[in-house]
């Protein structure tokens, strides 16, 4: 757009004024009234408005909407709005087309890998929901491993601010890829860690996910402690709850001994559904172990489920979970 707008022989502020409108939810540049009448018309015509086309939305009885998108060349992509009751609004973005990760239980794990997203892509996966109204939290807990497209996803943090989210209500989402942790601690913006364990012994850990035999559990919450003494940020350890396999009482207090409390903070999300052979732990046990965690010192709370009925919860993304037919549709044109 930039380039275009300088081939058009165009002054440098146009391209800020273009992005003012875009942040603050214009749904094309027609609706730019600062812009000349002919300005507008000329961008129409050169420029896509968005990287992404939108192929699907579902919207979930608790008012969170999913949406599919395909790349231009024609890679899937799902990203999440996801309504409080305190009013926040929250996005879940993502940072791949796929995820070349292959943790066990999550369905974006089971896809094939596409590619890396474009700063632009994961942009305009936020300004898609800004259209719709306002927003003030993103996470990178859609699909991918952000960490392995970091110059992409703190491209995309250093324009979210003009959306209305700031850094700090942004949060980064890995596996423990340690290269990353380490690059997101020297960057400057205030962006919140989010670690997913999943288990505190290496042997479970790698049944789960086969990247801890890369990045062994004792490095990953060290690069995390070097994270908040940085940062002073605490970090957000994700636990999926799976029945019969993470959730005992010997498993919570292995986990707060390995967690300290000052550092970290735990979020145990209930599992849903996938192809995947695990069983979610019930309301119960996930209580029960929430408690043994608090008892030994750890914060820990339980994540809300949302948009389970359009499978737009963690882990759900997999392009299409809900429509089967654009799966295909992707997929063929991918081929
Ligand atoms: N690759 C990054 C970003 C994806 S975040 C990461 O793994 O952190 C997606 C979160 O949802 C991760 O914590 C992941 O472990 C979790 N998740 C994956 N599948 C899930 C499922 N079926 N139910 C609940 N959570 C799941």
């Amino acid at each position: 757009m930039a380039t275009t707008l300088r081939t058009l022989g165009e002054p440098d502020y146009r391209a800020r004024q273009v992005w003012r409108w875009a942040a603050q939810g214009a749904a094309g540049f027609a609706e730019m009234t600062d812009l000349p009448l002919d300005l507008r018309a000329a961008l129409d015509e050169a420029v896509p408005y968005s990287s992404l086309t939108l192929a699907q939305e579902a919207h979930a009885s608790d008012g969170t909407v999913k949406a599919l998108f395909h790349t231009a060349d024609g890679r899937p992509v799902e990203a999440v709005l996801m309504r409080y009751r305190d009013g926040r609004r929250s996005l879940c973005l993502s940072s791949q087309s796929g995820c070349p990760l292959t943790c066990t239980f999550c369905a974006t794990g089971q896809m094939r890998f596409g590619r890396n997203l474009t700063a632009s892509e994961i942009l305009d996966q936020a300004l898609h929901f800004r259209r719709g109204g306002d927003v003030d939290h993103a996470v990178f807990m859609g699909m991918g491993e952000p960490m392995m497209n970091l110059d992409a996803v703190l491209g995309a943090c250093e324009r979210l601010p003009a959306l209305g989210i700031s850094n700090r209500h942004t949060a980064v989402s890995t596996v423990g890829w340690i290269p990353g942790i380490e690059r997101l601690a020297a960057q400057p913006m205030p962006i919140r860690l989010a670690l997913s364990l999943h288990a505190a012994d290496d042997a479970l850990r790698s049944e789960l996910m086969p990247v801890n035999d890369r990045y062994p559990l004792r490095d990953v919450l060290d690069a995390c402690r070097a994270y908040y003494e940085r940062k002073h940020r605490m970090v957000f350890v994700e636990y999926v709850m799976l029945a019969g396999v993470n959730d005992s009482y010997a498993q919570a207090r292995q986990l707060a001994e390995v967690l300290d409390p000052r550092t970290f903070k735990v979020n145990l999300i209930p599992y849903n559904p996938t192809d995947s052979p695990y069983q979610g732990s019930s309301p119960k046990a996930i209580e029960a172990f929430r408690a043994e965690l608090e008892r030994h010192g750890v914060g820990a709370t339980v994540r809300l489920t949302r948009g389970r009925d359009i499978a737009a919860a963690c882990g759900q993304l997999a392009a299409g979970g809900a429509a089967p037919a654009l799966r295909q549709r992707a997929a063929a044109s991918q081929a």
